[in-house]
């Protein structure tokens, strides 16, 4: 059988807390599946540092000396966790036979990655690492996370519940992939509309190793709304549909105020009035106000700016050096 090249593919935004122990725990991991003969020897850990203010980059660098399986890639500025990881997925999809991405904190089980590589050996073309309950998040984050889904599968949305970034891809899936051109990236919403055949594996996720989530509150909430408003127009025709309810509710109040107005009691209408104005009003701003979101991204995705920009990229590199020394071994 011929052994199939792995990469994995690590987006790094200042880990430099975790990395020394997730470097470590990878390479086991690759250590442990070539020795399975699961995977080709030059297989390699691809660390993307999303332009790190901290030494995130040296650190990959110092270790891609001395560990065969470490290269990386720095983008020159900090891009955010779906450009990174998109980063690595392209710059990976030349030289790999399958990818798997996974978060630099190591809350994905890496033990169920032996299972990924089987599965793809099966003849998967997507494998997707899904989490089996959610312990260990906050009661908080759980409740938004569930309702999240609900409105996503509402809105039409294919979504793979409890599946974050830990999943296999195959090379073909890859290139699939890559001709989804859009800026708003939503990697969760994209892969599922790819195609292929897919499976699911379980697991259970982790506490984060070290250093802090880069996922607050209000990155969380920006993330979830751009899920949404970049895969489904159901909340402009929910705007549309409350704007309509709201001219019925005028033409009934416009009724009686004409009633009134008729029949002598004059005096009446302020109260109406200034409600109506109001309610039209507040109607009128929030639907200009969600226009306007669908507007900028289509003004963002215009201007057709690239996604990412890579300052230095240790694994094409390499990789190229390796292909040109193994072509020489065969002319000899
Ligand atoms: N990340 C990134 N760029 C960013 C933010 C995050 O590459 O701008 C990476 C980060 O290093 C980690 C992954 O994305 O590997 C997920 O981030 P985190 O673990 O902080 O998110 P959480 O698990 O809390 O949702
Ligand atoms: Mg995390």
């Amino acid at each position: 059988m011929k052994l199939s090249y792995l990469t994995i593919v690590v987006p790094c935004y200042n880990e430099e807390d975790v990395f020394p122990d997730t470097v470590q725990k990878l390479s086991t991991i690759m250590n442990n599946l070539v020795l399975e003969n699961l995977i080709h020897p030059q297989s390699k850990i691809l660390f993307v540092d999303d332009g790190s203010s901290d030494s995130t980059w040296h650190l990959i660098e110092t270790e891609s000396k001395t560990n065969n399986y470490v290269t990386g890639v720095k983008l020159s500025h900090n891009s955010g966790h779906q450009n990174a990881l998109i980063a690595g997925l392209e710059t990976a999809k030349e030289y790999s036979d399958c990818v798997i991405s996974i978060d630099a904190d190591l809350q994905d089980d890496i033990h169920v990655i032996k299972q990924f590589v089987e599965k793809f050996h099966d003849g998967y073309d997507i494998v997707y690492g899904v989490r089996q309950k959610r312990d260990t998040d906050t009661f908080f984050k759980r409740t938004t996370a569930h309702m999240f889904y609900q409105i996503m599968r509402k809105m039409g949305i294919d979504l793979i519940p409890d599946h974050a970034d830990f999943r296999l891809m195959s090379q073909r899936a890859l290139y699939a992939l890559s001709r989804y051109k859009e800026d708003n990236l939503f990697l969760r919403g994209i892969v599922p509309m790819i195609g292929f055949k897919s499976t699911c594996v379980l697991y259970d996720r982790k506490e984060r190793l070290a250093g802090k989530s880069k996922y607050p509150l209000k990155k969380m909430l920006s993330f979830a709304f751009d899920g949404i408003t970049s895969f489904s127009i159901t909340p402009i025709r929910l705007v549309t549909f409350i704007g309509f309810l709201s001219v019925l509710i005028s033409i009934a109040a416009g009724s009686y105020a004409l009633y009134q107005e008729l029949f002598g009691h004059t005096e009446s209408g302020w109260t109406s009035l200034m409600i109506s104005i109001w309610f039209i009003g507040g109607v009128q701003l929030m639907s200009i106000g969600l226009i306007g979101e669908y507007i900028g991204k289509i003004f963002k995705e215009v201007k057709r700016r690239p996604r990412y920009t890579i300052e230095s990229d240790l694994f094409s590199t390499e990789k190229a050096k390796q292909i040109f020394i193994d072509s020489r071994k065969v002319i000899k």
